[in-house]
């Protein structure tokens, strides 16, 4: 898995590049393009609409809800590159022409980059959203 490491590596940096200087550089968007490839443009859109939301709970568990283009949401759970959407099972398993959907990219990112709204629901609701994923 040395190309999720690198890209790991390479969200960290963008989020830290993005937070000194309230942008991507060149450079950045380059390397990101060159690892996630199609995934990353509109990943950066969802960003870019603030499309991400990063769902808590009392216990300290979280998880991202990332709104699709058609509006419907998908769960991404922290650590894992997991998503429901059908580029997920296609472009990420199937045919491995991306290592992380746009949802994955776009929670991660955002998370790194600050751009994520937070909001908080109970255990039990949580628990709830988890268990309503494939
Ligand atoms: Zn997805």
């Amino acid at each position: 898995m040395q190309w999720m490491q690198a890209g790991t590596e390479l969200i960290r940096e963008a989020g830290s590049q993005y937070l000194s200087s309230g942008e991507l550089s060149h450079d950045v968007l380059c390397c990101l393009n060159a690892v996630f490839g199609k995934s990353l443009m509109p990943a950066l859109q969802l960003i870019d609409e603030k499309k991400v939301t990063r769902v808590t709970s009392p216990s300290g568990r979280w998880v991202f809800r990332v709104s699709g283009s058609s509006g419907v949401p998908y769960i991404c759970l922290p650590g894992s590159a997991y998503c429901q959407c059908p580029a997920y099972k296609y472009t990420v398993v199937l045919k491995r022409e991306a290592i992380m959907c746009k949802h994955v990219l776009a929670a991660r990112l955002a998370s790194e980059m600050n751009e994520v709204e937070v909001k908080e629901v109970s255990d039990l609701d949580l628990v709830d959203i988890i268990a309503g994923m494939d």
